[in-house]
């Protein structure tokens, strides 16, 4: 999939947003190996422990709808420019996606910028080191 029309499932992900209590919305559009598009926003709580980012509700709607392969994941936020992913979206998205993931931030001027995950979460703890 054009990587331009990711980024504005991701812009259009952020009308999704429930954060009320931020006022920062964030949008995620998740491309899986096989073409389809999770998309996911912030969703915060009252008790704001329980709040849930852009990026993880994407994955996590990927994966209870039995889609384990990703290729890229596309973030807008309300960020002046970028609005780059928190430690612990990037550590769900190394369990989830891999190193080899792409992620794309997009400025509200839908210029973009392009990672490799393993370059936004270097010397990762991952299942590797887990006795098995
Ligand atoms: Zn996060």
């Amino acid at each position: 999939m054009d990587r331009n029309k990711l980024a504005e499932l991701a812009i259009e992900a952020k009308k999704l947003s429930y954060s009320p209590y931020s006022n920062f919305k964030v949008g995620a559009a998740l491309l899986t190996k096989d073409g389809k598009v999770y998309k996911g926003a912030n969703i915060e709580n009252a008790a704001y422990g329980s709040s849930m980012c852009a990026e993880r509700t994407a994955l996590y709607s990927a994966m209870v709808n039995g889609d384990k392969e990703f290729e890229a994941i596309a973030i807008a936020g309300d960020a002046e420019v970028y609005t780059p992913p928190c430690g612990s979206c990037r550590q769900v998205m190394l369990e989830l996606g891999g190193k080899e993931l792409e992620v794309i931030l997009v400025a509200p001027t839908m210029e973009t910028k392009t990672f490799k995950l393993s370059e936004l979460i270097p010397f990762s703890f991952d299942d590797g080191y887990l006795k098995k």
